[in-house]
């Protein structure tokens, strides 16, 4: 094995936990009650009982919003999806981070600031 700097030690371990996700749904889960508005429903009582709560997905493709329903079998089943999401996204950035320091420091550049 050959000498590697905390840095380079930390960048393997991110590969590797990039490495053992799999998939990666983009988008939230939101979760909505709603009122209907029809006279005489809980929903219009005072105080209100609202309907729902619902679940949807809700993601931006081409810069509009699409929404999808959900059970809760589905926002359970999809949950591991959505967080795969958000570790890669922590991952990546820390990646990036490191990789800019060991960038900066390789060439000194971080000594040369104006
Ligand atoms: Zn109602």
């Amino acid at each position: 094995m050959t000498h590697q700097t905390p840095r380079q030690a930390r960048v393997r371990e991110i590969l590797a936990e990039l490495a053992a996700i799999d998939y990666a749904l983009p988008g939230s889960i939101v979760r909505r009650t709603t009122s209907c508005g029809r006279p005489g429903c809980h929903c219009q009582a005072d105080p209100p009982v609202l309907h729902g709560p619902y679940l949807s997905w809700i993601r931006k493709s081409d810069g509009q919003a699409i929404t999808r329903k959900l059970t809760p079998e589905q926002e359970q089943r999809y949950r591991p999806w959505f967080d795969n999401s958000r570790r890669l996204h922590e991952l990546i950035t820390e990646l990036q981070a490191l990789s800019v320091q060991i960038a900066e420091n390789a060439e000194g550049w971080q000594h040369r600031r104006p």
